[in-house]
């Protein structure tokens, strides 16, 4: 049976015995707020919850004390509302117990009416601590690219491909002739490559606004600052991924290719239309020859000027 807010249940003397164990276990409890006197009360699972003592006296203006600021003000919002709606609701809180633990808590609120007084909130407290920790683990996962550490495909596609004001200049990188490392050193030697190479991009842009590697050996970088200046540090960059590469006792060699689009202020592009005028200037330096930026034209349209490069 699923016990909700709102349910009567009768339960058998063992029942209600088996019910307390299994919500502490589950880090669950029950609450009241009588509105006519704001008074609280909890089951024995709440009072685990928040880390004190099963006898001591609780005050609501004391256990909102407990709640960290940005939670404390959401329920405090969504409290007056439900109040005013004669309704309930559901929010995530991170509580600091009087032990100093950090917790993250989900209450869910219903609105009971009592005949001739103001009436009363009851509901439940779980503890989702332990699902908030492997939420964010695999938020973190995604967010970042394993290998390198620098910021995903799904970073770059979220905070520059899909948003409506493109923040900044954009450059592709793309590795020369990486496959041969691969197939001549191994699969390990290539990783190693692009672990060097995400190093020296993140080194040579440390302020921009995102390093991604947004492929197998393709790096974007979104910066701001003029034309000129991001392409001297795209240039430097260049330089720096030629350096060598020391693997085991093998040292590995490369270069790269990159292709820059920096919106124009007259004639604003989508982001989208960034990405595809970057990537037409870095292939557009690859069939050059390699080992080159290349500006694409700034604005709509245009061709991309082929083979530039202010090395
Ligand atoms: P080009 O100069 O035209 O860029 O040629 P390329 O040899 O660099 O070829 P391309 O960029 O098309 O190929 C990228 C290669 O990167 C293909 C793939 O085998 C390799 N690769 C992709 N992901 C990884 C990875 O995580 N580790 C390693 N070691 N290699 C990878
Ligand atoms: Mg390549």
């Amino acid at each position: 049976m699923l016990i909700e807010p709102g349910m009567i249940v009768d339960l058998a003397p063992d029942e209600a015995g088996l019910l307390a164990r299994a919500t502490r276990m589950a880090g669950i409890g029950a609450w009241r707020c009588d509105l006519n006197e704001d008074r609280i009360a909890w089951t024995e699972g709440v009072y685990g919850l928040f880390g004190v003592d099963r006898d001591a006296s609780i005050d609501r203006r004391d256990i909102i004390t407990l709640y960290e600021e940005a939670s404390r003000d959401q329920l405090e919002r969504v409290r007056t509302d439900a109040i005013a709606r004669r309704d309930g609701f559901t929010i995530e809180a991170q509580i600091v117990r009087p032990d100093a633990e950090i917790r993250w808590i989900r209450i869910s609120a219903k609105y009971g009416a009592i005949a001739g007084q103001a009436g009363e909130l009851y509901g439940l407290k779980q503890d989702i601590t332990a699902d908030r920790a492997r939420w964010e683990a695999l938020r973190q996962r995604a967010d970042y690219d394993s290998l390198t550490g620098l910021a995903s495909r799904g970073t770059f596609q979220r905070d520059f491909l899909d948003v409506a004001a493109v923040p900044g200049t954009l450059v592709l990188f793309d590795i020369d002739g990486f496959k041969p490392i691969n197939d001549r050193f191994g699969h390990a030697a290539g990783d190693a490559c692009l672990i060097a190479v995400a190093q020296r991009l993140r080194a040579v842009f440390a302020g921009a606004a995102m390093v991604a590697r947004i492929g197998g050996d393709e790096f974007a970088v979104v910066t701001r600052g003029t034309l000129e200046t991001v392409a001297l540090r795209a240039e430097q960059a260049l330089g720096e991924l030629a350096l060598p590469i020391l693997w085991g006792s093998e040292i590995l060699s490369l270069t790269g290719s990159a292709g820059l689009a920096s919106p124009a202020i007259d004639a604003p592009q989508s982001a989208e239309a960034l990405f595809v005028a970057a990537d037409a200037a870095l292939y557009a330096g690859k069939r050059a020859g390699r080992n080159r930026l290349v500006i694409a034209p700034r604005g709509n349209g245009g061709d991309v000027r082929y083979g530039r490069s202010i090395r």
